[in-house]
C-alpha cells in the first residue's frame, strides 16, 4: 500500500537540552514531537509529526464516555554501534489491529503504523538514550473522537504516537500477590486486547496489593481462581525442572511480544517449553519439592523481571532469583 507522505512540523521550542539520560523516571518526560493521524470518512488522513503538546477535545468526546480507546507499547534501542533499532514493530502493528477490531474501531494499515513510528523515531532520534538498560518507549494509541453521547461506535478517531525515554522499570526482583477476588478479564471479554479499560479495572486491586507491599498482582482465571493468567503488564513464566511453563495465550490474556521472543529463544536454546494451564496448586507443590527454579514476568516496559515472592492466602512462597 502506498501512503501519503508524512508532513514534519518541527518543534520550535525543543526541550531535549533539559533531558538527563542518567536520571529517567518512566512515563514522565516526553520527547519534542508526536505522530498524529485522523480517521474520518472511512480513511486515515493528515499523517504528520507535530510538536508534542496538549490536544483540544470536546467534553462529549466519546472515548471518555464509552471507552473506545486502545494502545500499544514498544521500544527503540540505541545499540553500541549507535544504530537505533525498534523491537519487532510489525508485531505491534498487527496487535493494535486485533485490539481495534474488538473495540469496534477502524484498523490502521500497517504501513501507516510503521511509517508513523519510523518518522517519529527519526525526528526524535537524539532522545534515544545510550546508557545501559535504557531505551525510548513508544506509545501508539487510538481513541474515538465523535462529540456525541449516543452509545454507538464513533465515526471519527485519532491515532497518536508519543515517546518517552525509559530506564529499568523494576530494578529489583518483585513481590506479586495471587488475586482471588477481582478479575482482569473473562472469556468472551476484552482481555486479549490492549484496551484502556482493562488497565482501569486493574487499578483498585493493584492498589490494594501495593498497600500490602506487593508491587504486582498475579491474575487468575475468573471462574475458579485456580489457574494463573498474567501479572500486571507482564506475561508470567515458571521454570520447573529446567522447563519453561507458561499459561496458554487464550482470549483472557494479552499475547505478549516479549513472551513470544522468550519462548522462541528458549526453543532455539533447546529449553523445553509448555504452553498450558498452570495451577496454583502445581506451583505450590513445585516450590515445596524444590523443582520450582524461577518465576519471571515478560513485557516491553519491564523486559524480564524476576518474581522473588508470591503471596497467596496470607502465606508467602519464597522463590529463588538467579543472578543475570
Ligand atoms: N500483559 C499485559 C496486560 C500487558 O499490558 C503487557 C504489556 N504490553 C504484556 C502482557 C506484555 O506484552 P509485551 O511483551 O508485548 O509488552
Amino acid at each position: 500500500m502506498n501512503i501519503a507522505p508524512i508532513k514534519i512540523i518541527k518543534n520550535s521550542a525543543p526541550s531535549l537540552h533539559k533531558f538527563d539520560s542518567t536520571n529517567i523516571k518512566f512515563g514522565s518526560t516526553f520527547t519534542d514531537h508526536m505522530f498524529s493521524a485522523t480517521y474520518r470518512d472511512g480513511e486515515w488522513t493528515n499523517l504528520e509529526v507535530i510538536p508534542y503538546g496538549n490536544i483540544p477535545m470536546s467534553p462529549a468526546l466519546s472515548a471518555i464516555h464509552y471507552g473506545q480507546a486502545v494502545f500499544e507499547g514498544m521500544k527503540a534501542y540505541r545499540g553500541d554501534d549507535n544504530c537505533i533499532r525498534i523491537f519487532r514493530p510489525n508485531e505491534n502493528a498487527n496487535r493494535i489491529n486485533t485490539s481495534l477490531e474488538r473495540l469496534c474501531m477502524p484498523t490502521i494499515p500497517p504501513e501507516i503504523f510503521l511509517s508513523g513510528i519510523e518518522a517519529l523515531v527519526r525526528t526524535d532520534a537524539e532522545w534515544v538514550p545510550k546508557e545501559p538498560n535504557t531505551s525510548l518507549y513508544l506509545r501508539p494509541f487510538v481513541f474515538a473522537t465523535d462529540s456525541s453521547l449516543g452509545v454507538r461506535p464513533s465515526t471519527t478517531y485519532r491515532f497518536l504516537i508519543i515517546a518517552c525515554p525509559a530506564g529499568l522499570y523494576y530494578p529489583e526482583p518483585i513481590k506479586a500477590r495471587i488475586e482471588t477476588q477481582y478479575v482482569r478479564s473473562v472469556p468472551g471479554g476484552v482481555g486479549f486486547a490492549k484496551a484502556a479499560g482493562n488497565y482501569a479495572a486493574a487499578l483498585l486491586p493493584t492498589e490494594l496489593a501495593n498497600k500490602d507491599d506487593y508491587q504486582q498482582l498475579l491474575w487468575t482465571d475468573s471462574a475458579t481462581h485456580t489457574r494463573f493468567e498474567e501479572s500486571g503488564t507482564m506475561n508470567v513464566m515458571f521454570v520447573i525442572d529446567k522447563k519453561i511453563v507458561t499459561p496458554r495465550a487464550g482470549d483472557t490474556i494479552l499475547k505478549g511480544i516479549t513472551r513470544d521472543s522468550v519462548l522462541s529463544i528458549a526453543h532455539t536454546m533447546g529449553i523445553e517449553v509448555e504452553e498450558r494451564d498452570v495451577t496454583i496448586e502445581e506451583i505450590i507443590a513445585a516450590s515445596e519439592n524444590q523443582t520450582l527454579e524461577e518465576v519471571f514476568g515478560t513485557g516491553t516496559a519491564v523486559t524480564i523481571s524476576n518474581i522473588k515472592t508470591i503471596g497467596y492466602k496470607n502465606k508467602e512462597i519464597l522463590l529463588p532469583t538467579p543472578s543475570r
